[in-house]
């Protein structure tokens, strides 16, 4: 068949979706600099498709700009075309970042943490994500066989990885039925989300190039776990030096990382709305199911919010370099960039307030009481999406770092979603997800 090859040029955008245009890709050159056209109401379609109420209406006109350096093409040697797609930020015409461009988004988050902390982020996000439709096998969690049966999809996605520019570190098979996990190493910065978007697509396309679906929904079924997103932090300094860990400190937070950390137990129940953002993810994010339940630091404890991660080195040189923590309370039906934006937000926040290191939890705070929580300093996350979108809503402090407009836009899109799901039963809520994501 004749073929004049293409590339799509894409957003991450409030939906968590992966959005855009294609153009030829002999036309890359020019569209690193024009662009291609996008309209201000995309925001406001949610992942069913339906559009929640928009300030834009059918006024605007926008710019979506490929970033040479978001460029994936993998070769899937399988008869079909190579996918291309490259990620790109949403400008006004002037060029000016759009206030709802969730990659810009990121990137001013970011560029607060230099400022106020002088450090680089370094980031991975650790996915999991279920085949559909799960067959649940008794016997198959962490299971040879259930690998096994795998093993040619997880070589496919290890080379698309590979080829898309990441750097694959592990599949595993999860607990759950039909879950998997995938992991990647580290980058600095924007980078990290932009990794995990094109993991996401190259997940889903290697297995759709299989004849299978790969689904990211946060969770199947309330009966089982859920597909988390478990996204690892640390911080390096401009020349490059590890700034995360301290050995000074029983768990080995510098006065930094414990700042950063304290912000993000401070702000956490304000920032949910964001990280685990669809009407499904409060039935994962519920205690013993090594989600998030409350705003707690754990020391390599799988139900804490924020843990702080084993290393597998005793030289101090290599701890300084792998010490990290991970954020638990995030899914993918966030866009990365915008998870990852709230978080850096929260942290740089509690560097800005000089907040001290967090103590451990060494409990089940599942098993207090609410006083006892409360005396405690613990908050229960929100328990649904309205929650969080009110506690999001409701904390000028927190909106306050988003551009002007961002909030409103993104609550009025979130309450968009849950109207979609009005009339639906639990079952019916979480196969919608399983389908969009
Ligand atoms: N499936 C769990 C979650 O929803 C995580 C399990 C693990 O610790 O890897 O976050
Ligand atoms: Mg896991």
């Amino acid at each position: 068949m004749i073929s004049n090859p293409l590339i799509f040029v894409a957003t991450s955008d409030i939906a968590g979706k992966t959005r855009g245009k294609s153009f030829p890709v002999a036309d890359l050159d020019k569209r690193l600099k024009r662009g291609v056209g996008w309209t201000p109401t995309n925001v406001q379609i949610t992942c069913f498709d339906a559009i929640a109420e928009s300030p834009f209406g059918a006024l605007g006109d926008l710019l979506l700009i490929p970033d040479a350096e978001a460029a994936v093409s993998v070769d899937f040697e399988d008869g079909g075309p190579p996918e291309r797609f490259v990620l790109g930020d949403i400008t006004d015409l002037d060029g000016e970042p759009w206030s709802c461009c969730t990659r810009s988004i990121l990137k001013a988050a970011l560029e607060r943490l230099r400022r106020v902390g002088g450090v680089e982020l370094v980031a991975a996000f650790e996915h999991e994500f279920q085949f559909l439709p799960t067959a649940p096998t008794p016997g198959q969690g962490y299971a040879f066989g259930a690998f096994a049966r795998r093993r040619a999809f997880g070589e496919a996605l290890m080379a698309a990885l590979e080829q898309g520019g990441l750097k694959p570190d592990t599949f595993m098979k999860e607990y759950g039925p039909d879950q998997y996990e995938i992991t990647n190493d580290p980058s600095r910065g924007h980078v990290a989300a932009d990794h995990a978007v094109m993991l996401r697509e190259l997940t889903r396309q290697t297995a759709l190039r299989m004849g299978e679906t790969a689904t990211f929904a946060p969770i199947l079924d309330p009966a089982s776990v859920g597909n988390g997103v478990h996204i690892h932090m640390s911080f390096v300094r401009a020349d490059g030096t590890p700034a995360t860990h301290d050995p000074a400190h029983p768990a080995g937070m510098s006065p930094l990382t414990g700042s950063f950390i304290a912000g993000i137990l401070k702000y956490l129940d304000s920032i949910v709305a964001l990280t685990a953002p669809s009407d499904i993810s409060y039935l994962r994010l519920t205690p013993h199911r090594w989600s998030a339940a409350f705003n707690n630091l754990g020391f390599r404890d799988r139900e804490a919010s924020v843990r702080i991660c084993p290393v597998t080195s005793t030289a101090p040189d290599s701890v300084a370099r792998q010490y990290n923590f991970e954020y638990r309370a995030a899914d993918a039906a966030a866009s990365p960039h915008l998870a990852l934006a709230a978080i850096v937000h929260a942290g740089a926040q509690g560097i800005e307030e000089t907040l001290a290191i967090p103590s451990v939890t060494e409990e089940d705070l599942s098993l207090l009481s609410p006083s006892e929580l409360e005396k405690r300093g613990y908050v229960r996350l929100p328990k649904s999406l309205p929650e969080a979108l009110d506690r999001f809503a409701g904390n000028p402090t927190v909106t306050g770092w988003f551009p002007e407009g961002f909030a409103k836009v993104y609550c009025a899109h979130k309450r968009g979603e849950l109207a979609w799901l009005e009339g639906k039963d639990t079952a019916e809520r979480c196969a919608a997800y399983a389908k969009t994501y």
